[in-house]
């Protein structure tokens, strides 16, 4: 075992602060990686703050992250794919049993035995999982991703999660070319949304509650920008997408979107909001509509979309920040104050 530098929280309402962690020494399929820029996920802020705690209750203190781009400083002597030296991504996942048929089918984030980045059991260590925000982090080779060489790290960290978390559902969705795609709420999930369905050839409307987010939107990719407080902008489109990503973090009034969906589509969500939301059965029957829900994605596919990034030269928006400054950006997160993802420098964790 070793120490690694770290930040941590101590309960939910204490900042996190620097602080040491234990990282176990490589087993014979473990990948070392030194840790250069880590994306903040609001999934990151809602379990430094409990707020998930009738799901997934908070194990304290959380070192949390799980958009981690680094480099690979020393294998196990089983691990074939990676050496020391090679760029790598560590998302939500590093292990599971990799024998039930969620794991057999690629999807290893269904596993009931899968372990997240944080906040999850320790198979080795016991206690919980540390993530991102820190130097270092041992991880199954399985669950290390490579990052294709012509891209950014700090804007390839948050592909680990904002990235499949938008990518999968749009694929899983059949062919988009062409179709009505909407995504709403233009976060780090949501910027990432409107880039895969541009480059998947989609027609992309993004549902904003910022109007000063129009000019980005447009920016970004999307063909046009609806402000969801709008009533008027609202109605012109009723009935007319086919799929809409839902993003939103907080409580919000669903059925607007459900009606926003021409026959039989669906809005499928990926933001996690606290509280259960609301739906109305007729927004529903009126048109055979649906609705899903879509968690990350599988290592297999989430190397998928790190390749298509590397093809189509896609990353997230970024502003990087030394880690110093992580509880400014919390506050700047809640607000919606961020273009549009905040990506951690950990060089800065050596000061
Ligand atoms: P984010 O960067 O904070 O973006 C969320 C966006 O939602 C905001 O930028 C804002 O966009 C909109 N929004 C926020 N509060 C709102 C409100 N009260 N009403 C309407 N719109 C609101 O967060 P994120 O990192 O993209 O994450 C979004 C959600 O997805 C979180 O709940 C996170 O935990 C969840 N998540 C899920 C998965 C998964 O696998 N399913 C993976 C990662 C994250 P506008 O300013 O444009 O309105
Ligand atoms: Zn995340």
């Amino acid at each position: 075992m070793y120490n690694a530098k770290a930040y941590s929280a101590a309960s939910a309402t204490a900042p996190l602060a620097s602080t040491r962690i234990t990282r176990r020494e490589t087993t014979d399929r473990d990948v070392q990686i030194d840790i250069l820029f880590c994306g903040i996920c609001h999934s990151d802020l809602h379990t430094v703050r409990n707020e998930w705690s009738s799901v997934m209750p908070t194990v304290y203190p959380v070192v949390p992250g799980h958009e981690i781009v680094g480099r690979v400083v020393k294998v196990g002597p089983a691990v074939t794919r990676f050496k020391p030296g090679d760029l790598v991504g560590v998302g939500c996942l590093v292990d599971s049993d990799q024998t039930c048929p969620h794991c057999q089918a690629d999807v290893e984030q269904f596993c009931r035995n899968a372990t997240f980045t944080y906040n999850s059991p320790d198979k080795h260590l016991g206690g919980v999982t540390y993530g991102g925000y820190s130097e270092s982090i041992v991880v199954d080779e399985h669950f290390v991703l490579r990052v294709p060489a012509n891209l950014d790290p700090a804007g390839v960290a948050p592909l680990l999660c904002a990235g499949i978390t938008t990518y999968s559902p749009m694929r899983r969705w059949g062919d988009i070319k062409g179709m009505k795609v909407g995504v709403v709420g233009l976060g780090g999930l949501g910027h990432m949304g409107v880039k895969f369905g541009r480059a998947l050839g989609a027609r992309v409307v993004v549902f904003t509650t910022s109007p000063g987010k129009k000019e980005d939107a447009l920016r970004l990719g999307a063909n046009e920008v609806i402000v969801s407080t709008n009533p008027e902008e609202m109605k012109q489109h009723t009935g007319t997408f086919n799929f809409i990503l839902d993003t939103i973090a907080a409580e919000h009034d669903i059925n607007a979107y459900i009606t926003m969906l021409g026959l039989e589509g669906n809005i499928t969500l990926v933001g996690a909001p606290e509280q259960p939301l609301p739906v109305s059965a007729f927004a529903l029957l009126f048109g055979r509509k649906s609705i899903s829900g879509s968690l990350i994605g599988g290592i297999r596919e989430t190397q998928e979309m790190l390749d298509f990034c590397g093809e189509h030269n896609i990353t997230a928006d970024v502003e990087v920040i030394p880690i110093q400054k992580v509880n400014e950006a919390y506050e700047r997160l809640v607000r919606s104050d961020v273009k549009y993802r905040f990506s951690i420098d950990m060089e800065s964790l050596k000061r």
